[in-house]
C-alpha cells in the first residue's frame, strides 16, 4: 500500500513551500487509495518555535468555518442563484472548502504512532544499539570544545568542517576506560564503502559521496536525541512509508540514508525529490520576500482551493497548467512521471485572479454560498457592527443577493467590506447643503427618480437603469446628465466616488434606494 509522509520540523510556521510538499504528498497518497501521514521532526529541541507544530497541523486541516444556512427572503433571489448555477466556468466535482488534513498525525493518532519524534525515542536508541552491536556505529566521547576546535581549524583553512572519525579507533578497553567518566557518549554512524547509487523518481539516478564529506554523522546525542538522519530513517521505517516525497535539498542525504537502511538490514523506500518553489524573479522564498506563510492568505481571506491551484500550477506533475483546479482534479490529472527538475516559479501576484475562480465556483454550489454567505455576514458585522442600527442588512436573503451580483468583480469576500462597498452596509449621512452643492434642483432630481423605481422599475438591470437615467436627464431642461449621476451618487453612498450608479441601485435594491432618496427630500 502507498504510504507517504509529510515531515517538517516545527521551526516555523507552515509557509507555501512546506505546503507544497504536502500537498504532492497527498495528491500522491489519494491518487493511490494511499495514506498520508503527517510527522513532526521535533528532535532539535533548540530550535523549535512555539505554537509552530499547532500551527502546522492547523494550516494543513484548514477549512471553512461551518456558518448558519441562509434563508431566502427576496423573490429576485431565484433567478440569480440560477444565473449562478449556469455561469459557473468551473467544475463542482469537489464543492467542499478544502484543506489537505493527513489521515494520521499527532493530532489524529493512528496505528503508527505516536507522530512526534520526541515521543518515539526508544524506537531511535533500539536503532543505534542495533549498529553499535553489529559495529556499523561507534561511541564518540569528543568532547563539544575538540568538535568546535576542529570545525575551526577546517574554515581557517577554507576547508569544509569535518569529523575527524577518531573515536572510530578506539579500542574496547579505551571505550570501557573513557565510559566510566563519560557514561553517555554520542553514538556516529560508520560511513564505510561506497555510497550506494539510487535511482530518484524525479531525478534519475544519483549517488553522493558522503563519507569523505563530513566525515562519521552523529545519529544519537549524547542527550539520548537522534539526529535527523537516523530519526527519518527509523521512522520510515516503523511508519511503513512506501515512497518519501521531500524538497530537493534533501537529495544529497538520500545516499547516506541508504547506507543506514543497509546497516540496520532494511528494504528502504522509493525516493522522489520535488523541486524547490521560487519566487517569480528565481529568489528563494523567504519571509522577506513578503508573506508566505498559510496563516497570513487564511486570515486575508484566501481560499485554501485557490492556494492549492496556485503552487501546482507554477511546477510539474501535470500535462499542462490550467487555472481553476479543484482538489479532486489535482489528484486526477497527477502523475509523478511528469515532475521535472525545474524549480518552479512562483508568482504571488497571480492569487487574486486564482481566488476570484475559486470563489464564483463556489458561490455557484448551494452550499458552498451558504458559508460565504456566513461569512460576509462576520466580516460586514466586524467591520461596520456599530453603524449598522436600522437596517437589515445582515439579513442572509440581502448578503446572499450582494455575493450572487457582484461574484465576478471581486476577488475575495473581503472586498465587498471594502470602503467603496460600505454603501452596501451603512446609509450615508448625507446633507442638504452637500447635495445642493451639485444641483440646486434636488428635489425634481429625487422626485423623478422616485418615479422611475415606481411599478416596473422594481426590476431594472444595471442596463436598463443606465438608458432610463439618461432619459431621465434628457428630460430634465438645463440639467446635465452627469450633475443627476452625481447627484445620486452622493444620496445613495455619500462618496464621490465609486461603483457606476446604476450598479449601486441594483444592488441596494428598489426599496432601499427610494428611502435613501426619500430622505433627500424631507
Ligand atoms: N524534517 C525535515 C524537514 O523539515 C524533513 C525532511 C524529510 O522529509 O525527510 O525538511
Amino acid at each position: 500500500a502507498v504510504r507517504v509522509r509529510f515531515a517538517p520540523s516545527p521551526t516555523g510556521f507552515l509557509h507555501l513551500g512546506g505546503l507544497r510538499t504536502a500537498l504532492y504528498n497527498y495528491i500522491f497518497a489519494k491518487k493511490h487509495q494511499g495514506s498520508f501521514i503527517l510527522r513532526l521532526e521535533d528532535t532539535d529541541q533548540t530550535r523549535l518555535v512555539p505554537g509552530a507544530a499547532e500551527n502546522i497541523e492547523d494550516m494543513l486541516e484548514w477549512a471553512g468555518q461551518l456558518l448558519p444556512t441562509c434563508q431566502n427572503r427576496y423573490d429576485d433571489l431565484s433567478s440569480l442563484r440560477e444565473n449562478a448555477q449556469n455561469s459557473k466556468t468551473l467544475s463542482t466535482t469537489c464543492a467542499l472548502i478544502t484543506g489537505v488534513p493527513p489521515d494520521e498525525s499527532p493530532r489524529r493518532g493512528g496505528p503508527a504512532g505516536p507522530y512526534l519524534q520526541s515521543q518515539r525515542l526508544a524506537l531511535y536508541a533500539q536503532a543505534a544499539e542495533a549498529l553499535l552491536k553489529s559495529g556499523a556505529a561507534y561511541l564518540c566521547f569528543c568532547s563539544p570544545q575538540r568538535l568546535e576546535l576542529l570545525k575551526k581549524e577546517a574554515l581557517r583553512n577554507r576547508q569544509t568542517p569535518r569529523y575527524d572519525n577518531r573515536c572510530r579507533s578506539l579500542s574496547q578497553a579505551q571505550v570501557a576506560q573513557k565510559l566510566a567518566t563519560d557514561p553517555k557518549p554520542a553514538i556516529r554512524f560508520r560511513l564505510d564503502g561506497e555510497a550506494p547509487a539510487f535511482q530518484d523518481l524525479v531525478y534519475g539516478w544519483n549517488r553522493h559521496e558522503v563519507a569523505s564529506v563530513e566525515g562519521d554523522p552523529v545519529i544519537l546525542k549524547s542527550d539520548g536525541f537522534p539526529t535527523y538522519h537516523l530519526a527519518s530513517v527509523v521512522d520510515d521505517h516503523h511508519m511503513g512509508i512506501s515512497h518519501v516525497l521531500r524538497g530537493s535539498e534533501w537529495l544529497v542525504s538520500t545516499s547516506k540514508h541508504l547506507l543506514l537502511y543497509q546497516a540496520l538490514g532494511w528494504q528502504p523506500p522509493h525516493f522522489a525529490h520535488l523541486p524547490l518553489l521560487l519566487n517569480k524573479d528565481g529568489s528563494k522564498l523567504s519571509k522577506r520576500q513578503g508573506d508566505i506563510f498559510l496563516e497570513h492568505f487564511a486570515a486575508t481571506g484566501f481560499l485554501p482551493d485557490a492556494l492549492l491551484d496556485i503552487i501546482t500550477n507554477c511546477g510539474s506533475g501535470f500535462a499542462e497548467n490550467q487555472m481553476g483546479r479543484t482538489l479532486p482534479e489535482l489528484i486526477a490529472q497527477f502523475d509523478l512521471s511528469r515532475v521535472t527538475c525545474h524549480s518552479a516559479l512562483l508568482d504571488l501576484e497571480k492569487l487574486p485572479e486564482f481566488n476570484r475562480l475559486h470563489l464564483r465556483r463556489l458561490v455557484g454550489d448551494e452550499t458552498q454560498r451558504c458559508q460565504l454567505v456566513g461569512q460576509l455576514q462576520a466580516l460586514v458585522e466586524e467591520a461596520f457592527g456599530n453603524q449598522l442600527q436600522d437596517r437589515e442588512v445582515l439579513d442572509p436573503a440581502y448578503v446572499e443577493r450582494i455575493i450572487l451580483l457582484r461574484q465576478g468583480h471581486i476577488c475575495r469576500l473581503q472586498d465587498l467590506v471594502s470602503p467603496a462597498y460600505s454603501y452596501l452596509w451603512t446609509r450615508p449621512a448625507v446633507g442638504r447643503a452637500q447635495l445642493g452643492a451639485i444641483s440646486e434642483k434636488v428635489d425634481i432630481i429625487a422626485k423623478r427618480v422616485l418615479g422611475l423605481l415606481e411599478g416596473p422599475g422594481t426590476n431594472l438591470t444595471q442596463d436598463v437603469l443606465n438608458g432610463e437615467l439618461k432619459k431621465l436627464s434628457d428630460g430634465l431642461e438645463g440639467i446635465k446628465h452627469s450633475n443627476v449621476m452625481k447627484l445620486l451618487r452622493v444620496a445613495l453612498s455619500g462618496q464621490q466616488q465609486g461603483p457606476p450608479v446604476a450598479e449601486m441601485m441594483v444592488s441596494l435594491g428598489p426599496k432601499e434606494v427610494r428611502e435613501r432618496i426619500q430622505k433627500v427630500l424631507c
